[in-house]
């Protein structure tokens, strides 16, 4: 379900979507973690694991203290996280003789 505004945000579209998957690959909010500016909104964090370093440019991260951004882009950070959970991109796997 998409909610009707995500056709009238300021934020980049695809990088709304690009949030919100992650989200369903089991990503939690970057800006709940220490480090984040206390005006960004806060979630619990029970039963969260940190990855990385606190991303400030995460697109996981909201726009809020002056960090985050309205593109949300996936970060190099961002990446790293995503492949200790699920492994290097297919382009570059490699099969191995068992
Ligand atoms: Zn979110």
């Amino acid at each position: 379900m998409i909610d009707p505004s995500y056709f009238t945000t300021t934020f980049d579209h695809v990088g709304v979507l690009r949030h919100e998957l992650g989200h369903i690959l089991g990503f939690r909010h970057e800006h709940i973690r220490s480090g984040a500016p206390p005006v960004c909104p806060h979630e619990d964090t029970t039963g969260t694991i940190d990855l990385t370093a606190y991303d400030p440019r995460s697109v996981m991260h909201y726009f809020c203290g002056g960090v985050g951004s309205r593109s949300l882009t996936i970060t190099e950070i961002d990446r790293s996280g995503a492949q200790q959970l699920y492994g290097p991109p297919l382009n570059s796997f490699q099969y191995q003789e068992v």
